[in-house]
């Protein structure tokens, strides 16, 4: 599956609604320090179901959402939607027969989040069901941030594992597992 583009508003420095297009395979993001690319890999992680805000880079989960700066009033609520290509019909389930997959996360200064697949209400657990397996989600190996690498050669062996059953595609099922147990 293939990231065509993220639709930013109110998310972080992003105030005002941006487009950023993902045309070929290979894409780079460039610019001076402070410019926001580090918040267009955060926009990612939070729409596939982030919940800690110190992953986000900040304190609390309403920090995402844009505070204003030199003679730009701080925003409501922040959204970013992803869409992805399924031509190759990655993803299995009701979902097979898109060829787009549009996830939509917005949150309100209120700290509710809303998530949304192809336009449609969800759960943050139907957007996170959805990764499981492929590789992506918020905390998979599909986003290498600096540091991880020497984060992942330091880590426990319990550690390596997550990424090892990820990678394996038996993650979803250990999730199933536990939620049936919870039950
Ligand atoms: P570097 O090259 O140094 O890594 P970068 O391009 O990755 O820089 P980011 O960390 O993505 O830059 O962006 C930082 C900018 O985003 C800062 O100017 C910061 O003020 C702004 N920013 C972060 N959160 C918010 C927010 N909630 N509201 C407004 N601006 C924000
Ligand atoms: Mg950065």
């Amino acid at each position: 599956m293939r990231l065509k583009s993220i639709k930013l508003a109110g998310f972080k420095s992003f105030v005002d609604p941006t487009t950023v297009s993902f045309p070929t395979n290979l894409s780079a993001v460039v610019g001076p320090n402070g410019c926001g690319k580090s918040n267009v890999i955060d926009a990612v992680r939070w729409v596939m179901g982030e919940s800690s805000a110190k992953h986000l880079r900040g304190e609390s989960m309403t920090d995402v959402i844009f505070n204003g700066s030199n003679g730009r009033k701080p925003v409501g609520q922040a959204s970013i939607e992803l869409v992805f290509d399924n031509t190759e019909g990655k993803l299995v389930g009701e979902f097979a027969q898109f060829n787009e997959i549009s996830i939509r996360r917005k949150v309100t200064r209120e700290a509710q989040s809303f998530y949304y697949l192809n336009g449609t209400k969800c759960r943050r657990r139907d957007i996170t069901d959805l990764f499981l397996g492929t590789g992506l989600g918020p905390r998979s190996y599909a986003i290498i941030e600096q540091g991880m690498i020497s984060k992942l050669i330091e880590s426990k062996p319990e550690e390596l594992r997550v990424f090892l059953e990820e990678a394996a595609g038996i993650s979803k099922y250990k999730e199933r597992r536990k939620d049936t147990e919870r039950r």
